[in-house]
């Protein structure tokens, strides 16, 4: 199953694919928590891509591409993949296109979530996750089971992301409208744009998406 998530940030594109990567025992590539990872390890994409995703903007194409190619070409995603956040602009989708079709690939589904801009605010302001695996969680709509205890893996740090802050999230609102945002079309195109009520509750969103996915690929 190879399946793109697309949708602004807060939209629940990360709470979604944590399911589908158990659902179809396929790896989640969030290409946020790649380059986190990257500027944690202080490496040279990392270094690059730090003041960027601090000031909410994006990171350039030939970065994203490249960490792209990299990543698609391991094993562990010869059955498939749920990309979430990646595409972001055309030309990352296009590669992305020419990057499966050298494979001989092509993309099952791509799930646009719709979601209110003033409940993406909302939604990050209250946004979580544990340090030691990454689950991620909100202050109001996804508690832990246990205050203070990760689900996952029984963590008792959290941390919060340096660029969840109300400017930051401005310009990552606006780089989406303006250079992800017509992403929907591109698919629509492609006849492979399915689209979801990200309104809704985490498992009715976690139910319709299972719906729409039932007999689709492999
Ligand atoms: P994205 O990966 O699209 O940026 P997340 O999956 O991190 O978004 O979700 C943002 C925040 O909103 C998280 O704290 C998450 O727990 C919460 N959340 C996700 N989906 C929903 C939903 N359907 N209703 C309410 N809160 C949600
Ligand atoms: P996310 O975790 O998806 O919200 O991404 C956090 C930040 O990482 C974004 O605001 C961008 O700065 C950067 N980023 C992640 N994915 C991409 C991408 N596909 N293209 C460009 N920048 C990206």
């Amino acid at each position: 199953m190879r399946l793109v998530l697309l949708g602004p940030p807060g939209a629940g594109k990360g709470t979604q694919a944590q399911w589908l990567k158990e659902r179809y025992g396929i790896p989640h590539l969030s290409t946020g928590d790649m380059l986190r990872e990257a500027v944690a390890a202080g490496t040279e994409i990392g270094l690059k891509a730090k003041a960027v995703m601090e000031r909410g903007e994006l990171v350039s194409d030939e970065i994203m591409i490249g960490v792209i190619r990299d990543r698609l070409g391991r094993p562990d995603c010869a059955k498939g993949f749920v990309l979430d956040g990646f595409p972001r602009t055309v030309a990352q989708a296009e590669a992305l296109e020419a990057l499966l079709a050298e494979r001989g690939e092509k993309l099952d589904a791509v799930i646009e979530f719709r979601v209110d801009a003033e409940a993406l605010v909302a939604r990050i302001a209250g946004r979580f996750a544990c340090a030691r695996c990454g689950a991620g969680y909100h202050e109001r709509f996804k508690r832990p089971k246990v205050d203070g205890v990760c689900d996952q893996c029984g963590g008792t740090e959290f941390v919060r992301r340096a660029d969840d802050n109300e400017e930051a999230v401005r310009r990552r609102l606006r780089a989406y409208v303006e250079q992800t945002a017509p992403l929907a079309s591109f698919y629509r195109a492609r006849g492979v744009l399915r689209t979801v009520d990200g309104m809704a509750s985490i498992p009715e969103v976690t139910a319709a998406i299972a719906r729409l996915l039932d007999g689709a690929g492999s």
